[in-house]
């Protein structure tokens, strides 16, 4: 079963605390010359238009990355800032607002000639949306299964190796699948800097990933959650967003921590964000 579409959230609050530290871990790694090699395993479609039907059903994006556009030109954050200002790159016109930029958009955006990035979809009409979409001849787009592709891949030709592990969570098997797979990754590939993202929900189904990387083994393990209400069991639906960096870079928690922490005041209401290690060095 694959009825999720990427573009009925795009550019909400998770999408918002995702791409973030993605900006922020890849900032980091692109200040050394040796090639990277990025596995996107659930790209989406790439570029969603903010005024398609999909957009406009939920508009999600309006407590997502509306309120941060319209303060863009006060942010005090430096990351904050400039990840902004990135945003204003993906639009037609950079005085407004048309357009958010998913994963593969963020991943192609510093792409240097020594690197290489295979963004992978599984879904036949988010392929097809993805393959229609400029992005660089490098960025390879496989039509197939994410995590299959990254344990076929590793370990990769290039030195260094960023993941990015975003899935639907349509099938609750999906978060011991995505612990497997970081699991075996690390066996193959001990340095490779793996971001994973997962729902808040009251079910509180995420603790299978966290439990299985936690009884794992696998070390430095970052954690960061944005919360936009407290988990009130009378209220369905997603409550907040998570990551996991394995292997951050010096300096991820304090870079993200100043900048969350002037999104939650933006986005206001109840929000608040942690970070912690899940497990330490
Ligand atoms: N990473 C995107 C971003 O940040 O802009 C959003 C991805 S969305 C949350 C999840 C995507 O994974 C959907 O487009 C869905 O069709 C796709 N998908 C679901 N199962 C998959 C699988 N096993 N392998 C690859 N893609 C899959």
């Amino acid at each position: 079963m694959l009825s999720y579409q990427h573009a009925y959230h795009a550019g909400n609050f998770a999408d918002v605390h995702k791409h973030l530290t993605l900006y922020a871990v890849n900032n980091h790694l692109l200040r050394k010359k040796s090639a990277i090699t990025y596995i996107d395993t659930h790209a989406g479609r790439g570029l969603y238009p903010l005024a398609s039907k999909e957009a406009l059903k939920l508009q999600e994006h309006r407590k997502g990355i509306e309120p941060l556009w319209a303060a863009r030109k006060g942010v005090s954050d430096p990351l904050l800032s400039e990840w902004l200002s990135s945003v204003a790159r993906a639009q037609p016109n950079a005085a407004e607002l048309s357009l958010y930029p998913g994963s593969p958009w963020w991943l192609s955006l510093e792409l240097r000639e020594q690197d290489a990035l295979r963004l992978c979809e599984l879904h036949p009409g988010e392929h097809a949306e993805l393959d229609g979409q400029t992005l660089p001849e490098a960025a390879l787009r496989i039509h197939g299964d994410g995590l299959a592709e990254l344990e076929r891949r590793v370990p990769v030709r290039t030195p260094r190796l960023c993941v990015l592990i975003d899935p639907s969570f349509e099938r609750k098997t999906e978060y011991q699948e995505v612990a497997d797979s970081v699991i075996y990754a690390l066996e193959k590939a001990r340095h490779a800097v793996i971001l994973i993202w997962y729902p808040l929900l009251p079910s509180g189904a995420h603790h299978t990933l966290l439990d299985a990387l936690k009884a794992s083994g696998v070390r430095k393990i970052w954690q960061s959650e944005l919360q936009l209400r407290e988990p009130k069991t009378e209220r369905h639906g997603m409550y907040g967003s998570g990551m996991l960096v394995v292997n951050p870079p010096w300096g991820l928690s304090e870079r993200m921590e100043g900048a969350m922490t002037e999104i939650t005041t933006l986005l206001g209401g109840e929000s608040r964000f942690d970070t912690r290690w899940l497990v330490e060095e």
